[in-house]
Parts: C-alpha cells; structure tokens; sequence
C-alpha cells in the first residue's frame, strides 16, 4: 500500500510513502473522526490511499489571511 499526500487546496504533491509495512494506525488515521476520514482520505482501486493535507504554501497563505479558509475548494 503506497501513500500520497497533496495539498488539500492546490493539490500539490507533497509526499508519498511507500512501504509494506504502513497502516492506518501508524499513519495516525484512528486519530480522526468518520467525517473527517471521508474528508481527507481517499482510497483508490489498486489499494493505494491518497491523504489532503495542507501545504506549506498554501498554510501561509492560509495563516496571513484566515478568511480563505472559509472559502470552498471550487474544483471539489
Ligand atoms: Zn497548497
């Protein structure tokens, strides 16, 4: 099972991690709620997972001005 995080809002690849051995447990997924798996996890068809994070980038963004995160991703 390989592991790819993109930016949430700009979906830029962030990272990916690729190992046997990874789990949900490890990745720190039990930590979330129902809703908020559903938000941030995608699970593919081949058995790969896909987690939205936030980029440094836009977390900048995001920090000078908070008001954006109000503001829906339009092309989800
Ligand atoms: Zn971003």
């Amino acid at each position: 099972m390989a592991v790819t995080y993109i930016c949430r809002h700009c979906q830029t690849f962030i990272g990916e991690i690729r190992q046997g051995e990874v789990n949900e447990f490890q990745l720190g997924f039990h930590f979330l709620t129902p809703e908020e798996r559903r938000d941030i996890i995608s699970y593919n068809p081949n058995g790969d997972v896909t987690v939205k994070v936030v980029c440094d980038y836009c977390k900048e963004a995001l920090e000078a001005n908070p008001e954006l995160s109000l503001l829906a991703n339009p092309l989800q």
